[in-house]
């Protein structure tokens, strides 16, 4: 099978009608062989009805119902558990990506080589309270993750070699950064491709402005595991050790300025009216309790299923 085409949705009943039949019509005059998988995200109007009449008419369409809503990523993980083709495309089902991108999407994948394409939404039509922090999300994205091509990394429209979406695992609202997903799994070769964007047909975005400071919270996590996920003791042990030592000088000055005191007539020294006193406490007790941190997260990754998952290039 050439393609899969995995569209999450939630409420999209509307749109679906119209989106089925352009993508068929996509598919049939390039003869691609394909699937479309909807994966409804626990909508709650009549979206399943809707593709139930739509499969009547092409059996290359199958639906994948969740029985609560979950959201985008585990929809899209669950679609790409199931995805078939050589080659995955994702889209939203609002209407606002556009099937016609389809088969350049393709080539770039099977003749370019690219792991991953990402859609570019070069012209926008959406509100501006969704624009600017926007592009300030994706400068972070690209500074953190290291994948300076990408102008838009939470495009929904994307294309993937299969191999790259049986290795990633979307979970939470990770859908933003499946780029970085798919670097760290060991696939590099991240292109983009400018595509048409359209406003919302029908219905409603279903995503607020908490996506923004939920996407950097998401993003500080990733980064953190990407680089001590199978050793934060690298991270909590130097953290730690530098903040013992912090601690260790000052209550060595403490106890130093402390005799000295004692064998003087004139110095007067007060222990608890010393800064270093309050910096000896805090920073030993914070430096053994990163320590500890750091032993735990240990203890944790030696126990992980995971922690041997290398993704192997080539054995010979
Ligand atoms: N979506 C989903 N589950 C959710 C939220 C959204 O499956 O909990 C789908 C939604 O139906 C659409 C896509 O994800 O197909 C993108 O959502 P939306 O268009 O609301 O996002 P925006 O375009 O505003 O970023
Ligand atoms: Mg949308």
């Amino acid at each position: 099978m050439d393609i899969s085409v995995v569209i999450p949705l939630y409420n999209e009943a509307e749109s679906l009608p119209e989106l089925a039949s352009w993508i068929e019509r996509v598919m049939s005059e390039n003869n691609f062989s394909y699937e479309i998988l909807f994966i409804n995200d626990g909508s709650r109007d009549n979206s399943v009805e809707v593709i139930r009449g739509l499969q009547a008419s092409n059996p290359y369409i199958h639906c994948v119902s969740f029985s609560r809503n979950y959201g985008k990523s585990p929809a899209l993980d669950t679609g790409f558990a199931r995805a078939k083709g050589d080659v995955v495309i994702t889209m939203d089902a609002d209407l606002q990506d556009s099937p016609d991108e389809i088969p350049e999407l393709y080539r770039m994948i099977t003749v370019e080589g690219y792991d991953l394409v990402s859609g570019w939404k070069k012209k926008r039509y959406d509100p501006l309270s969704k624009t600017i922090p926007t592009k300030l999300f994706n400068a972070t994205a690209r500074k953190v993750s290291g994948i300076h091509n990408l102008h838009d990394f939470n495009c929904g429209l994307k294309a993937y070699k299969r191999d790259v979406v049986k290795h990633i695992e979307v979970y939470g609202d990770m859908h933003r950064y499946i780029p970085y997903l798919a670097k760290n799994a060991g696939y590099g070769k991240i292109g983009e491709k400018v595509v048409h964007h359209q406003a919302r047909k029908y219905g409603v975005s279903k995503f607020g402005l908490d996506r923004f400071v939920n996407g950097y919270l998401d993003l500080a996590s990733l980064w953190f595991q990407t680089k001590f996920g199978i050793k934060p003791m690298h991270f909590f042990g130097l953290l730690g050790s530098l903040m013992f030592l912090i601690g260790f000088v000052a209550v060595v000055t403490v106890l130093i300025l402390k005799i000295v005191a004692m064998n003087s007539d004139t110095f007067v020294f007060y222990l608890t009216k010393s800064v270093y006193f309050y910096l000896s406490l805090t920073f030993m007790v914070l430096g053994v309790q990163f320590f500890c941190t750091g032993f735990i997260g240990e203890l944790i990754t030696r126990n992980s299923v995971e922690r041997r998952n290398y993704l192997i290039a080539e054995e010979f």
